[in-house]
């Protein structure tokens, strides 16, 4: 039994626990002083761009997620819940909101029919240089490597690319995502282009027109005449603690303007890739310069009266509602 099967066994009994009615009125008394938002990216069948970072949520699951949700929650749009944070009411039930990262199409009649169902309004957080089928995140490029390429082709490749600019080697293909974290976040869209160019793959204009993976400007603007909402992911996904004071126009300022202008928003919620904050003197220039409405890294679900910008969400795309749930409240 490996430690990771353990860990799973683990999961699905905290699961268990988690959606079992007993622990019900735990939870919710857990959850009650707590800003509760969760977080997915993608929801539907496995797909290559996703490969890595699948891990099984269907639209079934995703279904399953929101009834035992809605057993405990209030499910809420991301604005009701920065008023509650702001505010002092206590809502009967307590406040939860879905979002999603990165911007993948979810304006699909598959996913609305589920949203309306449950009476969901959820919020997207786009990477602006993606919307538009306009290119690929690096790391869903990565995803695409590893899937579609033979490893014993893909990680010489990788290597040569690495030797030329000073990059760490890898031996195998499961390295490559964590050896790429560490890139030079100002090159990483130009060396995962190399290596997607040195692999053979068809032009990226080619992949993108057949999967279409992320919302149009039309789509968005649907998304939100049907009441749900948008919010800024950056323009490229970088972490952005190693942002430098001159990357930010480009990568925060500029874009995240142009986004709020394009579609009349009032109001702009952004949530950090990767969990990964900006450093302390750049969190208030990009407050100040963009009028974000509040931010979000990803340690579980923060404290009522946090400040809008260090608040924080809880992954459950992983392992489904319960054991969200319980992570979210005890971290
Ligand atoms: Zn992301």
């Amino acid at each position: 039994l490996g430690l990771k099967r353990v860990h799973k066994v683990l999961q699905g009994l905290g699961g268990a626990l988690g959606r079992s009615w007993v622990f019900r009125p735990l939870i919710r008394r857990l959850v009650r002083g707590r800003v509760n938002v969760v977080y997915y990216h993608y929801v539907g069948d496995f797909t290559s761009y996703y490969a890595d970072f699948y891990k099984g949520c269907t639209l079934e699951r995703f279904r399953k997620d929101l009834e035992a949700l809605r057993k405990i929650f209030e499910i809420v749009p991301l604005s009701k819940i920065i008023e509650f944070n702001q505010g002092d009411n206590l809502p009967e039930a307590p406040y939860l909101s879905v979002t999603f990262d990165d911007g993948f199409n979810l304006y699909r009649k598959d996913l609305m029919q589920i949203l309306d169902e449950f009476g969901v309004k959820a919020t997207t957080f786009v990477i602006t240089s993606c919307l538009n089928n306009e290119n690929l995140m690096w790391r869903n490029k990565l995803s695409v490597i590893r899937t579609t390429v033979k490893e014993d082709q893909y990680v010489p490749k990788f290597n040569d690319l690495m030797a030329r600019f000073g990059g760490a080697p890898i031996r195998k293909g499961d390295q490559m995502m964590r050896a790429t974290a560490d890139w030079d976040m100002s090159r990483k869209d130009e060396w995962v282009d190399l290596l997607w160019k040195e692999c053979d793959l068809p032009p990226l204009k080619e992949f993108l027109d057949e999967h279409r993976p992320y919302f149009t400007m039309d789509g968005l603007e649907d998304w939100i005449r049907e009441g749900h909402s948008v919010g800024f992911h950056t323009h490229t996904h970088p972490f952005c603690s190693r942002l430098r004071s001159e990357d930010m126009e480009r990568e925060i300022f500029a874009p995240a303007l142009k986004l709020k202008e394009r579609l009349g928003l009032e109001t702009l919620p952004f949530s950090y890739p990767f969990g990964d904050r900006f450093q302390p003197d750049l969190e208030r220039e990009a407050f100040d310069r963009t009028t974000f409405s509040c931010s979000f890294a990803i340690e579980g679900f923060a404290k009522r009266h946090t400040p809008n910008s260090r608040l924080e969400r809880e992954e459950i795309e992983g392992a489904g509602a319960g054991w969200a749930l319980l992570r979210g409240c005890f971290r």
